[in-house]
């Protein structure tokens, strides 16, 4: 239901930029570095301030074959990620990641990256889950480059600073609500991007050769996450509503440490130096699962060894539904100096003081490997029968909105700092060869804004029976249930009803507050929306896919099949405004290639830790 807007039309302000970037986290203030640097005339656009981005959050740190405190290549780290993608990641792509990695923890390093020193001076680098020497062959290399846990934290604000130097332009506390497209006979073409003011309801059309969303991930769909409310998926709402289809989507990551009833993150970095799990038996199980790496094997797996650990009745506390994190045997100087974050954590969060007792913690969700179809330039792609790597003109994606893919069907962690300053670098450096800067713009196409008006005014004036937060939780709870660590056809299939149901009650939603200043009611809905529908693209192609690859795992299908399945999802949603949550799946062949002869390509085996 909606009743009708008693507000005259909206006040629309008009930008011209040559470049906009939606997000500022870390790929979005590197993408706009570059682009700035290049001479293009660049606007940031960012609903919270930049230092608030979810990256601020990152703990453990970034990975590059630097070989400070081990031996190392960056042909390893190519076979550990492609081996932690479970074969699913672009081989092209993470080669280019790999090789650029080192150059790009330099840079952040002479940007002024307080990074954590070893004694003779050179970044002090810790070992993290799935990180290997000699070809995936061990022991466990030391890779991650850390600002002891505060490692996305001191990158933020340095990138932040850096991009001050530059002259673009930042609309801080602005919501992107829909991209402007056009049809053309090459194919959808982005011409700029429609946002609100949150501060005073003004809506602002920015007109532009190029937007690059980096509007990080969509965690907030479900209950228990460790990523901030702020990780709604905007840019894959947009996408979407642009008919433009998302990719991998069944993929998400559940990190084995979030403190258990508070979501909120332990990092890998705690096994990294040196912590381990135990069950009610007081058990080291990970010895009995991964027998060479251990506590360090990769997330998917470690996350499946404790959700096994729980199922089978040797989970920890009064209900036995969660895992002890012990650290109390490291030496509390150690402690205080390589992981301060997590130890103030543990008061505030759990209660415990970890360097006496051990924490409880949990699988919760952390990362969405699917998102944005893009390649290692970030340019955005659209496939066709004929093409199936055909790029969308003037639109890119960088960071978690993205998926490149280099992480396939599972990340390794730290790969997603160094992910976003690699491609939010080679993205500035697409935008200078493709776009000439003060270039004319052609007309936007007639009414580029009418749908995107339509919608917000109809959230706006949204009177059904169900309040915002409660769809939402329905939304969340129906995702952790049927959709998480295991999944099987019968689980999977009551979600799918489930989904189509909550999705349908956004026809039913209440919007309480009907102004435009600071109206986060309405801003929820908005979000929400874009939630849902990311929510169910990922209900579906988890549904879809007949295998167990990465981070999902299909009890009724537990192998992987490299004959069916070695290929990309790629999902688009007509669900939109009553239709049930309709969506269609397609599919991109994995680039099973290098990019230089200088890579080996790494052949498919089975992935054991
Ligand atoms: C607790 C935690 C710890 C982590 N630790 C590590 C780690 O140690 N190492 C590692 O490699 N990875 C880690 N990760 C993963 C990594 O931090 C994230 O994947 C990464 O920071 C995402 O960065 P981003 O630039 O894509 O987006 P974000 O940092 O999430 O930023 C998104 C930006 O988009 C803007 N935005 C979104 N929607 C809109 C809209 N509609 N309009 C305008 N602006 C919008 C926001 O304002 C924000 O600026 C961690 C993640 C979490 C949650």
């Amino acid at each position: 239901m909606t009743e009708q807007s008693t507000q005259p039309a909206y006040k629309i302000i008009d930008h011209t930029y040559d470049s906009v970037v939606v997000g500022a986290g870390g790929s979005g203030l590197r993408a706009t570095m570059g682009s700035a640097e290049a001479g293009l005339k660049t606007a940031c656009i960012t609903k919270v301030f930049p230092t608030r981005s979810h990256t601020v959050a990152a703990q453990g740190g970034i990975a590059a074959s630097l070989g400070n405190n081990t031996p190392d290549h960056w042909s390893w780290h190519m076979y550990d990620t492609v081996k932690g993608s479970d074969w699913l990641g672009d081989q092209d792509a993470i080669e280019y990641l790999c090789r650029e990695a080192p150059a790009a923890v330099y840079e952040l390093e002479h940007a002024g990256v307080p990074f954590s020193r070893n004694d003779d001076g050179t970044i002090y680098q810790r070992p993290f889950g799935g990180h290997m020497q000699n070809m995936g062959e061990g022991p466990p290399v030391q890779r991650t480059c850390a600002a002891a846990d505060r490692t996305g934290h001191a990158m933020l604000h340095a990138l932040y600073q850096q991009s001050l130097k530059y002259d673009a332009d930042f609309f801080v506390e602005y919501f992107a609500i829909d991209l402007i497209m056009e049809d053309s006979p090459e194919g959808k073409v982005c011409r700029g991007v429609i946002a609100i003011c949150l501060e005073d309801g003004s809506i602002h059309r920015f007109r532009s050769h190029a937007v690059t969303l980096a509007t990080g991930g969509y965690g907030r769909c479900y209950f228990s996450a460790t990523s901030a409310h702020s990780c709604t998926g905007d840019g894959g709402g947009m996408v979407l509503r642009a008919g433009l289809p998302l990719q991998d989507m069944e993929f998400v990551q559940f990190h084995p440490t979030g403190i258990y009833g508070a979501g909120v993150l332990i990092t890998e970095g705690a096994r990294g130096e040196g912590g381990y799990l135990t069950n009610s038996e007081g058990e080291r199980f990970m010895e009995r699962y991964a027998p060479s790496a251990k506590d360090l094997a990769s997330r998917d797996v470690v996350s499946r060894c404790m959700a096994t650990e729980i199922r089978e009745g040797r989970g920890v506390g009064k209900e036995g539904d969660h895992i002890f994190l012990h650290l109390d045997h490291i030496d509390s100087n150690v402690l205080a100096q390589r992981l301060p974050g997590i130890t103030e954590t543990g008061k505030i969060f759990a209660g415990v003081d970890l360097t006496r007792e051990p924490l409880p913690v949990v699988p919760t969700v952390h990362y969405n490997m699917g998102g944005i179809p893009c390649n290692y330039h970030g340019e955005v792609i659209n496939p066709t029968k004929d093409d199936p790597d055909a790029i969308v003109q003037g639109l890119f994606a960088v960071g978690e909105a993205a998926c490149v893919s280099v992480h396939g069907a599972n990340r390794l962690g730290s790969n997603s700092l160094i992910d976003l300053v690699v491609f939010g670098r080679a993205t500035g450096h697409r935008l200078a060869e493709t776009v000439t800067a003060g270039s004319a713009h052609k007309p936007l196409p007639g009414g580029s804004e009418e749908q995107s008006l339509s919608r917000l005014d109809h959230f706006r004036h949204a009177s059904g029976g169900s309040p915002t937060a409660e769809i939402r939780t329905e939304m969340q709870k129906t995702m952790q249930k049927h959709c998480a660590v295991f999944r099987d056809n019968q689980l999977l299939a009551e979600g799918q009803e489930a989904m189509a149901k909550v999705c349908q009650r956004m026809e039913d939603v209440h919007v309480t507050d009907r102004s435009l200043i600071w109206n986060t009611d309405l801003i929820e809905t908005l979000e929400l929306d874009n939630l849902m529908a990311q929510a169910v693209c990922t209900m579906e192609s988890a549904a879809n896919r007949k295998e167990s690859r990465g981070a999902h795992m299909h009890e009724d299908y537990s192998e992987r099949d490299d004959k069916n399945w070695m290929k990309h999802s790629v999902i688009t949603f007509e669900g939109w405004g009553g239709n049930g949550g309709k969506t269609e799946i397609g599919y991109r062949p994995v680039h099973e290639y290098t990019l230089s002869d200088e890579a080996t390509y790494i052949e498919p085996k089975a992935r054991v830790y």
